[in-house]
């Protein structure tokens, strides 16, 4: 039987309600409590109060083509936003993903070029054109249609396929690449652990060699931490070439620190590959997941395995304040700054003195434009440049060449 939630919640997506019902299995209070809710409640309030206040003022534009504004993008003559400004570091985004097709495998090609990229937040829709605050966390930007269109994209994925996604192509991607000035993006798919058609590994990295874009494509791998086979796969994944592992708390449901996972980071420090974790709880995921991605759960892989680089993505999401101490604390933990807003970015830029901090953009979800504005206003001052520098491109760097 296909399991049903695990797939509709791949994405940390609740689809037709079904996660609610997962209330029987109440958590023990070390996992989650009363205190992890109350914290997620107040980020959010406290977010929505300081949209705009911050010491970069309002930052609120009409789409992604509305950052044309910004000194360092223009619209070219077909209307697509394009960064204009040669002193911008080519950057290295260290977050993406391409269009899945994953279960039925319903028809995808990901060589094609299509007129316009549809992503999952559609703020460039001309029929529903969406406001993007670039204070906020990013996925604060969805209205409820949006979260519903998500849903079903989602879905779509794995059963009769989606407009949407056939625009999440590796030639779109490129382009949009281009356009942006990223010059490479490490690719990240995520084992689901559906009983079938669960190989976004293999036919992402086949795509990407099909293509001819292997230099600017860094292909990721993911397995399953619960998968009786999985420390196999990895053996597998890294004897073929690939050293950056995605594992995902919430879609996969896994506490970071089970004991069953022990064998996996050790497998990983003997192996020499890098953990990418999704990080904190993104807060639109089924509140039954949210349990798997409080940071203190992290502690232990990054104590335990100091000899393992782990990315924390989306700098802990709406858990950004633990994730930020946490990756402090710890001289193997680097921290992906997707998604988070240009007040919160300035402060971890501040805390991190520019170390250790990894750009990404989570494409196709947002436009690479997004995260790229963010970066580029909070180190505008003279100040900054070598972090802006650092974060675009030498962190990442540093961290791709050590592997
Ligand atoms: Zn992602």
């Amino acid at each position: 039987m296909i399991n049903r939630r695990l797939f509709l919640n791949y994405l940390g997506i609740s689809a037709l309600g079904l996660s609610a019902s997962a209330c029987n299995d109440r958590p023990p209070e070390s996992r989650y409590n009363a205190n992890d809710i109350e914290r997620l409640a107040r980020q959010r309030s406290a977010e929505a109060q300081a949209a705009g206040k911050g010491r970069f003022g309002e930052h609120r534009y009409s789409g992604y083509r509305g950052l044309s504004r910004l000194p360092w993008f223009e619209l070219d003559s077909s209307g697509k936003l394009v960064c204009v400004d040669e002193n911008v570091p080519m950057s290295i985004d260290m977050h993406a993903h391409l269009g899945m097709s994953v279960l039925f495998k319903p028809e995808l090609d990901l060589q094609a070029k299509t007129p316009r990229v549809r992503h999952l937040l559609d703020c460039d829709n001309t029929l529903a054109a969406c406001q993007l605050d670039l204070d906020i966390y990013v996925n604060g930007n969805f209205s409820e249609q949006n979260l519903d269109d998500l849903e079903s994209t989602i879905i779509a994925q794995g059963l009769w396929g989606s407009e949407i996604t056939q625009t999440h192509t590796i030639a779109n991607l490129i382009e949009e690449m281009n356009a942006m000035r990223v010059e490479r993006a490490v690719i990240l798919p995520i084992k689901l652990g559906l009983p079938f058609g669960d190989d976004q590994t293999e036919h992402w990295r086949a795509e990407i060699a099909q293509s001819g874009e292997s230099e600017r494509l860094d292909a990721g791998f993911s397995v399953h931490p619960l998968d009786d086979n999985c420390i196999e796969q990895m053996q597998h994944h890294a004897k073929s070439g690939l050293k950056i592992m995605k594992l995902h708390p919430t879609v996969q449901k896994f506490y970071p620190d089970d004991p069953s996972l022990m064998k996996v980071y050790e497998e990983a420090q003997s192996l020499g590959i890098t953990v990418f974790f999704h990080g904190g709880r993104a807060g639109i995921e089924p509140e039954s997941s949210h349990r798997y991605a409080m940071p203190r759960h992290y502690r232990k892989a990054l104590l335990d395995f100091p000899k393992v680089n782990f990315i924390l993505g989306h700098g802990g999401a709406r858990d950004v304040d633990a994730m930020l101490a946490l990756m402090l604390a710890h001289n193997n933990a680097w921290l992906g700054t997707h998604g988070q807003g240009v007040t919160k970015l300035d402060e971890i830029i501040e805390k991190t003195k520019g170390q250790r901090i990894l750009f990404g953009t989570d494409w196709p979800f947002y436009h690479l434009g997004s995260s790229l504005a963010k970066t580029l206003i909070v180190t505008e001052s003279p100040f900054r440049r070598d972090h802006r520098r650092a974060l675009l491109r030498g962190n990442a760097l540093e961290l791709l060449d050590s592997l």
